[in-house]
């Protein structure tokens, strides 16, 4: 009667290892070099580039086809269409902003001697994580004659890092709340200390624009036109003895980025597929580059136009009607030594396949996309039949925890949405823990969906 019951096992004893570790080079070497929206968007489209995908502007209509809409730097949207758009569409989609900490616009500042750079943290942090670690600086300057420079300091053997510098135990003996302790105004970045020879005012920091000068050809008033955002300049690594998990930067969600695209690269079925990758997810899908956005809305209409369809709206929503979406981001696994804020039959366990989250919100269900149950047993269906190991997660206890994805946007649009992702130990910390049978498992899932669904 064992067969009756629902119960997961570690994907150790169940899959090959070889698979599982030849994968996870791939992603270890993709995690180490996107730490940014920008870098992972220039990745995605070399490999895409690299696949024969071209861009929305070059496609001719002609079925079938693998076509690309990159959007202002930030975004991508990515599909190869088998059929036409109203047939509908599996697409799995992901973000590829991570918490961090962005310059402040007018960022430099000198006291004591020392020249500061001041921060403004991006999305959910716990502000001490981000003390006494070396960060790297990665993002864009733009002049005022729209030259754009690249920034990228800390990443290179040699470079040197930043790092914002936390209080001494001996002079920090007050009991007070984390909230109090670690103030945002305080999370301010070493920029330097040597002195210009002959200024009398702020000599440090006339100094470090000096150095900014001569290497970017840029004055101070260029850092107001810049993207410049503060990474961990800590290289991914295998995790623990047995070397079971990958410790990384940024893997929510650009983990689900790298297992959706080369899902979408390998699959072959009759099917319209596809990816999205949304940048403002951590912040709330907001802007014109996030789920909130009409890119890749604009997308599937210029599509839809090519394909030949006059009534460009009207197919569009016969389209979406019939699509299907997996919201790919990552939910949290049971750290054990954590674990009472989860209900444990309903929270991800680490090697145990990827997470199937049936709704989100918070409290009541407020604010959830939930999936329909239909939809649910399709995807089990799909998973089960290519033996993909699967296990259900919630974010937290009921009146714990809670937390939203890009889901409730497409939901929003008529498509029938799922979340969907590997477990992470420590998530939105600057090292994040995954268990590579989760990863590639939601590189399975996803592959399964795609072709499938
Ligand atoms: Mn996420
Ligand atoms: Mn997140």
């Amino acid at each position: 009667m064992k067969e009756l019951k629902f119960e997961t096992k570690s994907g150790w004893l169940l899959k090959d290892r070889e698979a599982i570790e030849g994968f996870s080079k791939g992603y270890l070497e993709f995690i180490s070099k996107c730490k940014t929206e920008r870098q992972t968007v220039r990745f995605a489209e070399e490999v895409l580039a690299r696949e024969g995908f071209v861009s929305i502007e070059d496609y001719d209509g002609t079925i079938p086809g693998k076509v690309y809409m990159k959007f202002r730097e930030k975004a991508l949207v990515a599909m190869k269409i088998n059929s036409k758009l109203t047939d509908g569409m599996n697409l799995v989609v992901s973000h590829i902003d991570s918490p961090r900490i962005d310059l402040k616009p007018h960022p430099l500042i000198e006291d004591e001697g020392i020249a500061l750079a001041k921060t403004h943290y991006y999305g959910g942090i716990k502000k001490y994580h981000w003390f006494n670690i070396p960060l790297s600086i990665i993002g864009v300057i733009v002049k005022e004659d729209g030259t754009k420079v690249d920034v990228n300091i800390g990443e290179e053997e040699g470079d040197p890092v930043f790092v914002i510098s936390d209080l001494l135990p001996h002079l920090d003996r007050k009991d007070e709340k984390v909230s109090e302790k670690f103030q945002a105004e305080k999370m301010n970045l070493i920029v330097g200390s040597i002195p210009l020879k002959d200024e009398e005012k702020e000599a440090v920091k006339l100094n470090i624009l000096k150095i900014l000068n001569e290497k970017y050809g840029i004055k101070e008033e260029d850092l107001v036109s810049a993207d410049l955002e503060l990474v961990p300049a800590i290289p991914p690594r295998e995790v623990g003895l047995d070397r079971s998990f990958i410790g990384a930067y940024g893997q929510d969600d650009r983990i689900c980025a790298y297992t959706s695209l080369i899902a979408l690269i390998e699959s072959n079925s009759s099917k319209n597929m596809g990816i999205i990758l949304f940048d403002k997810e951590e912040i709330g899908s907001d802007g014109n580059t996030g789920a909130k956005s009409r890119f890749y809305m604009m997308f599937f209409r210029k599509l839809l136009k090519k394909q030949g369809f006059n009534d460009v709206e009207c197919a569009l929503d016969e389209a979406l009607e019939k699509t299907n979406v997996i919201s790919a981001d990552v939910s949290a696994a049971i750290n054990p030594s954590f674990k009472d804020v989860h209900d444990i039959p309903n929270a991800a366990k680490a090697g145990h396949g990827i997470v199937l989250t049936k709704y989100t919100g918070a409290r009541g269900k407020a604010g959830a996309s939930e999936a329909r149950a239909e939809l649910v047993a399709r995807v089990r269906a799909i998973l089960n039949k290519r033996k993909v190991l699967w296990q259900v997660g919630l974010l937290g206890k009921v009146d714990v925890g809670g937390g939203g994805t890009v889901a409730k946007f497409l939901a929003e649009k008529g498509a029938e949405v799922l979340d969907m992702g590997p477990g992470l130990l420590g998530m939105h910390s600057p090292y994040e823990i995954v268990s590579k049978v989760d990863l590639y498992e939601a590189y399975e899932a996803y592959k399964a969906l795609l072709e499938e669904l």
